[in-house]
């Protein structure tokens, strides 16, 4: 996961390994993230590595929420990142993803977000898709 050649970002963007991150100022449902990330080229991050999460984790401000790509949207309960890559390794809370619990309060969570907490890297929780959260794009640095 090293990047060993120099390779740039966009202005704006932060980069990790071999990718560029930058978080929306803006919030959105999380098929608005996957559009905005699209139009710039790029796409709601994926987190593939320890490292990445490592990194990730202090990329987003403690206590925030935000949308990543992954999403049980297909097939409830099959997680899938949003390159179709299915999900191997994961850093769910405990006790997610729970689909809502039941709880008709939450409705059907298909989407999962980044809840940044302190020290724990356990920090992903699926919610509603449509609910209004920040999100990233990541996307290759140019060489
Ligand atoms: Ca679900
Ligand atoms: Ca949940």
């Amino acid at each position: 996961m090293l990047c060993v050649t120099d390779r740039t970002c966009p202005a704006g963007w932060k980069m990790f390994s071999c990718s560029c991150y930058l978080l929306s100022s803006v919030r959105g449902f999380w098929s608005t993230g996957r559009q905005d990330c699209r139009e710039r080229g790029a796409h709601l991050v994926i987190i593939n590595s320890l490292e990445e999460q490592k990194f990730f984790s202090t990329f987003t401000e403690e206590g925030s929420m935000s949308w990543i790509g992954l999403t049980d949207i297909d097939t409830e309960g099959t997680w899938k990142w949003i390159d179709g890559t299915p999900l191997t390794l994961s850093y769910w809370r405990r006790g997610q993803p729970d689909n809502g619990g039941g709880d008709p309060q939450w409705g059907e969570e298909d989407c999962a977000q980044f809840y940044t907490g302190s020290k724990t890297l356990n920090n992903w929780n699926d919610v509603l898709c449509d609910y209004p959260l920040k999100w990233t794009c990541e996307k290759n640095a140019d060489v």
